[in-house]
């Protein structure tokens, strides 16, 4: 499965391991890494891409990245959780400032590792009667598709969005209207709210780096013309999308070069927000299929028998990548193209949400209204 994954990382660890349980882990996870022909380092370089982190479940240990490429994954030992997995899990990751938590647990079972994202995905792997090189192997699947996958972090602001446009247009209102109805739904949840247990200055770090606000999951887009759409800006409440140029952005292409978003923005505007970070993906998916007008993307799930009974496409991507990045985009924008209609699809993402194509947003809307496509919430994780 990992075959497209042969891009090679340097790596290194920092920290001391708190536990027998992440001394192991570390062991193992070496090895698989060395073996896979990835380069160590035995103490983080400028140019080191993947650092481990061993921290401790009573104080966070953030690591200060030299760079915002550099992918951090925080390893911990901690207790098991009474309520939601990511209830316990989440702040550790966010605390620890890291792109992937692993968090393992001890019981009776045996050792089972959590494998937790920003977008909120918590699959796990279990070691089942000492079968150690098949753990690892499953462990080492799990990060190296989100480590040496490629975010797309910048923006390219161009001020040069045309008045009337800039004023909003129907598009746009139907941007509003569609925010609005996704709020009342319901699906744009978060599990924790995370101002509770971090700093200001914690979540002004997260914010540059993944840009979780802490508002609302998901994003929405519609066309505006050819080559052109407008979707909603990172971090902002979807439920309220009102001004151009704050709320919602014009997208009108994407620069390979620099690897950045072109966003036209009014003239007025002078520190604007980013577009959502799956702008890449639905640049995509605009570009390569004329009749998609207009895409959703929450973080909840489908009854895909029921969904796929009544008519409608379902379709999986097979690894869990990162929000924004080239690869998830890459992965979702495939499965739209090969559907039979690209604009009338479902895809669930592994591990973390839907992308829903249509026509234009009431076609979307009418579907889900009519229970032709069943929401449901539970994300599966595998
Ligand atoms: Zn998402």
């Amino acid at each position: 499965m990992e075959n497209k994954h042969e891009t090679k990382l340097s790596y290194s660890f920092v920290g001391e391991p708190a536990t027998d349980t992440v001394r192991w882990f570390v062991e193992g996870i070496h090895n698989q890494m060395q073996n896979r022909g990835h380069e160590f380092h035995e103490s983080p370089k400028d140019d080191t891409g993947l650092i481990f982190n061993l921290v401790d479940s009573d104080n966070a240990r953030p690591y200060r990245r030299k760079s915002q490429s550099v992918f951090i994954v925080s390893i911990l030992e901690g207790k098991e959780p009474n309520g939601h997995i990511l209830e316990t899990t989440y702040p550790h990751l966010l605390k620890n400032i890291s792109n992937l938590l692993i968090y393992h647990i001890k019981n009776q079972q045996g050792l089972c590792s959590y494998f937790v994202t920003p977008e909120q995905g918590y699959p796990h792997v279990i070691l089942r009667d000492g079968e150690v090189e098949e753990y690892f192997k499953n462990a080492y699947d799990r990060i190296a598709p989100l480590a040496c996958s490629r975010f797309v972090i910048n923006n390219e602001f161009i001020p040069d969005l045309p008045d009337e446009l800039a004023a909003g247009t129907e598009k746009t209102r139907q941007l509003y209207y569609a925010g609005r109805k996704l709020d009342e739904m319901d699906l744009l949840p978060t599990v924790i709210k995370i101002e509770q247990f971090l700093s200001e200055d914690a979540l002004r770090q997260l914010w540059r780096l993944y840009r979780v606000g802490g508002l609302s999951y998901g994003n929405l887009s519609v066309r505006n013309d050819e080559k052109t759409f407008w979707m909603s800006a990172s971090g902002v409440d979807k439920s309220n999308l009102q001004t151009v140029g704050e709320h919602i952005h014009l997208v009108k292409g994407y620069d390979r070069d620099k690897n950045a978003i072109l966003v036209s923005i009014p003239k007025h505007i002078e520190q604007p927000v980013r577009v959502s970070v799956d702008a890449i993906e639905h640049w995509m998916v605009y570009t390569e299929n004329p009749g998609v007008g207009a895409i959703i993307h929450a973080h909840c799930w489908v009854d895909d028998s029921t969904t796929k009974m009544n008519g409608h496409t379902v379709a999986f991507t097979k690894t869990s990548y990162p929000c924004g990045t080239v690869e998830l985009g890459e992965d979702t924008a495939s499965v739209i193209r090969n559907a039979p209609d690209p604009a009338r699809v479902v895809v669930c993402q592994k591990n973390h949400g839907i992308v829903v194509t249509g026509r234009d947003l009431k076609d979307i809307f009418d579907r889900i209204d009519s229970g032709a496509i069943r929401i449901v919430k539970q994300i599966e994780m595998t």
